[in-house]
């Protein structure tokens, strides 16, 4: 296995904001030549090579730390198809390295006031602080057992500060009472739907209101979405507190995208205060899906595992990243995203259970059309004990167009078989056809072990939507 993988450097190096003396100068140019020569090193400053099998997660365009997105493919990045999926290929060699499950580890977002800087001086300054005779006498004279526990130990050291204290184990909410009507029906045992929204790109709350008018009474919860696609429109927050005020319950939807550490964890507190009790706390997808002028494209402050720990951690400890208490703290019920279809199933569960363990209470699937495939997803996520810790809404579509299958089939991480397109181009009446094909779909997934709920997205006409509920039962 080399070790080194030397690779285009993607996206520029990080260069230190602050300013230097000429001996940081000279380490940091030589470390920005040799490790962006062997392994395209962005100079994050917050080195993670060691965890993440030799290969730089930082040229993943959204900054990942902690695996890889909905979107990713064996083949490509879902973002810019010209580079491989850089967490596809960490995954990949750990497994073959053994290492697959060392990734469970939540690793903390950048502390940037590292980046641009020598990763090496951590090591210099830990090792001064263990001593450098005990050190070097811990290399020569350890077992060579003992010397991989040492070595392990003294590496997570230093990639988990005192701020942040990633680990691999599950980290059960410390209450267990319900905090929302969605969760204390799914804690009751309740089959539950909820339906996303995309708010309108309107400065006022008519086009909404309509809309919410037609879903009271017919799903347990509305999502609404956080500038799906990269486009803005009227604020997921605002529209929550509306959907609260018109007496249905919101799941209110956050990306990393559009945030820094500093607004999600103001955002986290104002939506507790507001009443707002669930959240959908995501990744995003990548400004560059949106519309020109695109904004910023390189380097997230956070992701969606890390969204998830810091906000148990604000709501089960009271703390936030900075070690001042919240008095009283927020609360709320976390939900993240699951992405059966991307990468391999046993990558996904992998990360699934990295997304439990930081915190996450219910996952929303991206849609489903391909029931096999997704079995085998639950499959993984049964073998990693998944199915009794977190509830699982599985994505729909109850879409009646071509167009809308055309286009939803080239979104990463949603695959419409080829079986559904034939059956699709044969049929003599499309409607009936696709109504047809949803309620197959709500029958299977109803079914299967570990799904406890529909979660209806890219919902054109509610109308539709209501007829494929109450043709299917759900709804009388
Ligand atoms: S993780 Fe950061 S320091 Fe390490 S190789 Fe990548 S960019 Fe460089
Ligand atoms: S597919 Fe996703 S995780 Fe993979 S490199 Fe691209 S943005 Fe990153």
């Amino acid at each position: 296995m080399p070790i080194f993988t030397p690779s285009r450097r993607w996206q520029p190096p990080f260069f230190p904001f602050k300013k230097r003396n000429s001996s940081e100068k000279i380490e940091e140019a030589f470390e920005r030549t040799f490790k962006g020569l062997l392994w395209g090193c962005r100079m994050c400053g917050n080195c993670l090579l060691q965890e993440t099998a030799f290969i730089c997660p930082m040229a993943c365009p959204k900054g990942l730390r902690n695996g890889p997105c909905g979107g990713s493919t064996p083949e490509h990045c879902c973002v810019d198809e010209t580079r491989p999926c850089i967490w596809y290929a960490i995954y990949e060699r750990a497994e073959k390295m053994g290492r697959l499950e060392k990734l469970l580890e939540v690793f903390p977002p950048l502390d940037w006031d590292k980046a641009g800087t020598s990763a090496l001086r951590d090591v210099y300054e830990k090792i001064d602080a263990y001593g450098k005779r005990r050190t070097f006498s811990t290399i020569l004279r350890s077992s060579t057992r003992e010397r991989e526990i040492k070595w392990e130990q003294f590496f997570k050291d230093i990639r988990q500060p005192d701020w942040w204290h990633g680990d691999d184990q599950l980290h059960p909410p410390r209450s267990h009472e319900p905090v929302s009507g969605l969760e204390k029906r799914l804690s009751e045992g309740a089959f539950v739907l909820s339906c996303e929204i995309v708010p309108p790109a309107a400065g006022e709350f008519s086009a909404l209101d309509a809309r919410l008018d037609q879903l009271k009474n017919l799903v347990d919860a509305v999502n609404i979405t956080d500038n799906a696609s990269a486009i803005p429109r009227l604020s997921a927050f605002t529209c929550s507190q509306r959907v609260l005020a018109l007496g249905i319950e919101p799941v209110l939807q956050m990306t990393a995208r559009d945030r820094t550490r500093l607004s999600l964890q103001a955002d986290l507190i104002g939506a507790s205060a507001a009443g707002i009790r669930n959240l959908l706390l995501i990744t995003g997808d990548h400004p560059n899906k949106g519309c020109p002028p695109f904004s910023h494209m390189d380097a997230w402050d956070f992701d969606s595992i890390q969204a998830v720990w810091i906000a148990r951690k604000l709501r089960d400890e009271g703390v936030f990243l900075d070690g001042r208490m919240a008095n009283p703290p927020p609360n709320y019920f976390i939900g993240t995203a699951a992405a059966p279809f991307a990468s391999e199933s046993r990558y996904q569960a992998l990360r699934a259970e990295k997304k439990v363990n930081a915190g996450a209470q219910f996952m929303q699937t991206n849609l489903i059309f391909d029931v096999k495939r997704f079995e085998a997803y639950l499959e993984e996520l049964s073998k990693r004990g998944l199915l009794d810790r977190v509830y699982l809404l599985a994505g729909i579509a109850p879409i009646k167009t071509m167009a809308a299958a055309k286009y939803l089939r080239q979104l990463p991480g949603i695959v419409i078989p080829d079986a559904i397109m034939q059956r699709l181009a044969k049929a003599n009446n499309l409607e009936t056809e696709f109504l047809k094909i949803s309620l197959e779909l709500i029958e299977k997934l109803r079914c299967l072990p570990g799904v406890h709920g529909l979660h209806f997205m890219a919902v054109n006409d509610i109308n539709h939507l209501k007829t494929v509920l109450i043709e299917s039962g759900l709804r009388t």
